[in-house]
């Protein structure tokens, strides 16, 4: 299910560049060009279709961006990222405050952008969602709060990196979590092209939980795309 972004930016050339790097990484783009076009798109936002994400600018035709914070904080749960090309610290704290939760100051690269969405999506996961972290299915029991892996009753020894990448699929279990996923929540943002990481310590996890490594039922590779850890299949 692919996150919903809102993008409110006058620049049409930056809107498109925006609209086609978030598209790239999968998310749904609704991309506007005013205050006027936004307040009527989040109008016509019902309970079950909010977005997730909100990136907003605040020198538009029709008036200031931050008009529309306080508004959108009450009514929408999700991340706003202000874009602005204002540099001054003043008016970033006070748009923080209104309840921005991050800043862009143009101009700015869409790696540095889409970086930012991740983190911001990352807190407000925290925030609203209970985390995933209990996996007990055909005999491995994995308890990441208690820090705890048994395999047959039997504790297994994990080193840090191996818990936290299995703690990571738990989360999302019965997902493919992808590659860059997964390096950027166990090794962080710096190591998106280290996928052989991923395969050394998958290896190594197969090795303490599969019955048969080179056949896993567990913890399974979706060639290209990622891994999931699923219902072993017996
Ligand atoms: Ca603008």
């Amino acid at each position: 299910m692919s996150l919903q972004v809102l993008l409110v930016e006058d620049d049409r050339e930056l809107r498109a560049t925006l609209n086609a790097a978030m598209q790239v990484e999968g998310y749904r783009v609704v991309a506007v060009a005013s205050l006027a076009e936004a307040k009527a798109v989040l109008g016509q936002v019902g309970e079950r279709s909010r977005f997730d994400l909100v990136l907003l600018d605040l020198g538009l035709p029709d008036g200031d961006g931050e008009s529309l914070l306080g508004s959108l904080r009450a009514e929408q749960r999700a991340p706003i990222i202000v874009i602005s090309a204002r540099h001054t610290d003043a008016p970033k704290i006070r748009l923080l405050d209104a309840g921005a939760d991050d800043y862009l100051v143009k101009p700015f690269s869409v790696g540095e952008m889409l970086a930012r969405m991740r983190v911001a999506l990352r807190h407000k996961g925290r925030m609203t969602s209970p985390a995933v972290t209990r996996y007990v299915h055909d005999g491995l029991e994995v308890d990441v709060e208690a820090h705890r892996v048994r395999l047959h009753g039997e504790a297994v020894h994990l080193t840090p990196t191996e818990f936290k990448l299995l703690a990571r699929l738990v989360r999302q279990q019965g997902q493919v979590v992808t590659h860059r996923q997964l390096l950027v929540d166990v090794w962080g943002e710096e190591f998106t092209s280290h996928t052989h990481y991923l395969r050394l310590y998958m290896g190594q996890l197969r090795t303490k939980l599969e019955t048969n490594p080179a056949d896993p039922h567990r913890l399974l590779t979706e060639p290209g795309v990622g891994y999931a850890l699923v219902e072993a299949r017996t």
